[in-house]
């Protein structure tokens, strides 16, 4: 239900699963033997999840920005702050490696390189990351964000 928070998380650096297809059982239970922390709407998974130990954060608010303030509230973290070295690819969650531009010269669209020095790629899946498009819209998420924390 929260691919989208998923994904922000995983710009901001915390490594994130996210599932439609797992049932509630089989999420508590991966969540048990990862160690990992349950965000959820659902307040029936929120509630079994609790009786069973395992850490839950309820999200109860409609926008995205009200969501991740409950849920950076909730896991106690400080201000976020952007940077590449830290944020995780959005698709597949791997850790991004810096690379230099003229590795990713045939891999951006026309007008990126023009615009900015920085790439990523990704250690997993090679999608290519840079300053300006997942990270400029993200900066300016976590503005609005900071200004609520
Ligand atoms: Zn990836």
């Amino acid at each position: 239900m929260l691919g989208n928070i998923a994904k922000k998380l995983r710009l901001l650096g915390y490594d994130s699963e996210f599932s439609s297809k797992m049932n509630d059982d089989e999420l508590i239970l991966k969540a048990e033997k990862e160690n990992r922390t349950i965000i959820t709407k659902d307040e029936l998974l929120s509630h079994q999840a609790r009786k069973k130990n395992v850490q839950i954060i309820h999200v109860t608010a409609n926008n995205e920005v009200e969501q991740l303030v409950q849920i950076y509230k909730n896991l106690e973290l400080t201000k976020s702050v952007i940077s590449g070295a830290k944020t995780r690819c959005t698709i597949c969650n791997s850790q991004l490696d810096p690379i230099d531009k003229n590795q990713a010269t045939a891999k951006v669209p026309d007008g990126v390189l023009e615009q900015t020095d920085h790439f990523w790629k990704c250690s997993e899946c090679d999608r290519i990351y840079w300053e300006g498009s997942h990270i400029k819209n993200l900066q300016k998420f976590v503005i609005r964000l900071n200004e609520k924390l």
